[in-house]
């Protein structure tokens, strides 16, 4: 399994347990459990960070998701990053069903960057209903993480 879920603007492209295609969960409707368009498996909540690789996917993810929303923005040569990685992914766990954890390559996506005036990273911005709600650097253990996205 990648270590990723990937997204598009329509939605975040979750591989059914059961028989491995791929089902498109809408940002709208992340919060619900749907079933496999193809095996009628239930499918599970979003469980894994998502890589988000365009502006109009984030934008689309911002102002559609009815879960919040925490935006890791990263970078591969960053070493504090590598050292976040699992911990934003076991975060990520824990919030299945209840925000939905994503990750922002800043070396690919510095418009995105630029748009929360991310300048050290690790960095971290959480939104809920498409406004900004705060925003942190630095390394964070999981349940750091998680107890500050509790706020707002
Ligand atoms: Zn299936």
């Amino acid at each position: 399994m990648s270590p990723h879920l990937t997204a598009d603007e329509r939605g975040i492209i979750l591989p059914c347990p059961a028989c491995g295609t791929s089902n498109r969960i809408a940002y709208a409707k992340a919060a619900q459990q749907g079933r496999c368009g193809t095996c009628k498996a239930e499918l599970p909540h979003v469980s894994e960070p998502v890589e988000i690789t365009s502006a109009s996917d984030f934008a689309a993810l911002i102002t559609q998701s009815t879960l919040p929303v925490v935006i890791d923005f990263w970078a591969p040569w960053c070493g504090p990053c590598q050292m976040m990685a699992p911990e934003f992914a076991k975060a990520a766990a824990k919030a299945a069903g209840s925000a939905i954890l994503v990750k922002v390559n800043t070396d690919e996506r510095q418009d995105i960057a630029s748009q929360f005036r991310v300048q050290g990273i690790p960095a971290f911005a959480l939104i809920k209903n498409g406004k900004l709600v705060a925003q942190t650097s630095g390394f964070q253990p999981a349940d750091r993480l998680l107890a500050w996205m509790r706020q707002g």
